[in-house]
């Protein structure tokens, strides 16, 4: 299953940056950001997912997003809808356990239901058993950065590692989350 999106216009691009850009300093702050994104409900953006992001478009570490890196961010939250749209299989704007678990199989994750249930319970943030979108996207993108530090060591990819005490201080201080 892929999500990808056709990449828009640049007029198209530069119309919804100005839009997001409300200070009109030309580039786009976490604060911005966080204030463009809705995640289904009228709790705000949820800002680790906004963070998370903005490292991630922010190619000359200048913590904002400029519009030559707006566009692979668009692209990117727009295929993230996409994504989370097609799991919530019962149209109720959040995605729960059984759809989790779903969605995770689906990007090739092997994890028991109890994982799957404590992700859920990670990050609810709202306490009602479900994870919505901005939730939703954090959740993937800490497992898939867990997983890539755990697959470093795994060199023999049978799941499981020995590692020392400071390889594993190491492994997880060096984690972008
Ligand atoms: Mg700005
Ligand atoms: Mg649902
Ligand atoms: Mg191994």
């Amino acid at each position: 299953m892929t999500f990808v999106s056709p990449m828009p216009s640049r007029e198209f691009l530069w119309d919804v940056f100005q839009r997001v850009d409300k200070d009109r300093s030309g580039a786009i702050s976490a604060d911005e950001l966080q204030q463009a994104l809705s995640n289904g409900t009228w709790t705000p953006f949820n800002p680790e997912t906004v963070r998370l992001m903005i490292g991630m478009f922010d190619k000359n570490q200048s913590g904002t997003v400029s519009f030559e890196e707006f566009g692979a961010l668009w692209k990117y939250v727009t295929d993230w809808q996409n994504c989370f749209r097609s799991f919530d299989s019962d149209n109720s704007g959040n995605i729960d356990k059984h759809e989790l678990k779903t969605a995770l199989t689906n990007f090739g994750y092997r994890l028991s239901d109890n994982i799957v249930e404590m992700l859920v319970r990670k990050y609810d943030r709202l306490g009602q058993g479900t994870i919505y979108f901005d939730d939703f996207i954090q959740c993937c993108i800490v497992l898939y950065t867990l997983t890539s530090a755990f697959r470093k060591y795994d060199t023999d990819q049978d799941g499981i590692i020995t590692i020392h005490y400071e390889q594993f201080l190491s492994m997880v201080f060096s984690l972008k989350i």
